[in-house]
């Protein structure tokens, strides 16, 4: 117990603290206009276009910061705040979205990487823990092992969301500042609102490296007893 206090818990309060900020500096945002008076869903659409990525649609989300993009549907999904919003922080997540849509029309070799684990981290992130504890309890080393090889490649996978996050959002930057989108003040706030939500992804990937330590060395030191 002390032990997982010990790997888990700053992580824990990062990946916490984090959240607290990407919701608070978001919400912050929301409520600045932009002098062009465009929404999310408009700005999305102009980058899209001017991209020649013209097949890429476009369409509302659910929910509060649910923001993302679908390679395969072609999607770009904007939550509401993000669609219709005609803010800072709209403009900055709904370039950041378009920003994954150019990843993926470049083929780009990071969000290959990511794509392709989806499935093993999907079964991973609940098979892991279950295949290391029976492996655990029975004292068949193999086994545990192998649910550590699942906690591994969730570690990876959180890792290599890593350059596909920066990138997503330095592209996002680019783009509304190229475009005439935003303007000196409003992409220091568009700056603000993606930086706290890449220390998120950081968080995440702390979390997921702590976590793989801790089961590796629970592991390792029952093996010495
Ligand atoms: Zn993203």
């Amino acid at each position: 117990m002390l032990l997982y206090l010990l790997f888990a818990m700053p992580a824990f309060l990062l990946g916490l603290w984090a959240q607290m900020r990407v919701q608070r500096s978001f919400r912050k945002y929301s409520q600045v206009g932009l002098s062009r008076n465009l929404s999310g869903a408009e700005i999305a659409r102009r980058i899209l276009d001017s991209q020649g990525l013209q097949h890429v649609q476009i369409e509302p989300a659910q929910g509060f910061l649910s923001d993302h993009y679908d390679p395969r549907g072609k999607v770009l999904r904007l939550s509401p705040d993000v669609f219709q919003g005609r803010s800072v922080a709209a403009a900055g997540v709904a370039a950041h979205e378009a920003g994954h849509a150019f990843q993926d029309a470049e083929n780009w070799f990071f969000l290959r990487v990511r794509s392709a684990m989806v499935p093993t981290v999907q079964f991973g992130s609940w098979l892991g823990p279950i295949i290391f504890l029976v492996g655990f309890f029975l004292n068949l080393t193999p086994v545990a092992w192998l649910g550590i090889g699942l906690f591994g490649a969730m570690a990876v996978f959180a890792v290599v969301t890593l350059p596909v996050e920066f990138d997503a959002s330095k592209r996002a930057r680019q783009f509304l500042t190229s475009e005439g989108i935003v303007f000196q003040d409003e992409a220091q706030g568009v700056k603000r609102v993606l930086d706290a939500a890449a220390l998120t992804y950081v968080a995440a990937a702390i979390q997921a490296i702590s976590t793989l330590l801790y089961y590796a060395f629970l592991l390792t030191g029952f093996n010495r007893d």
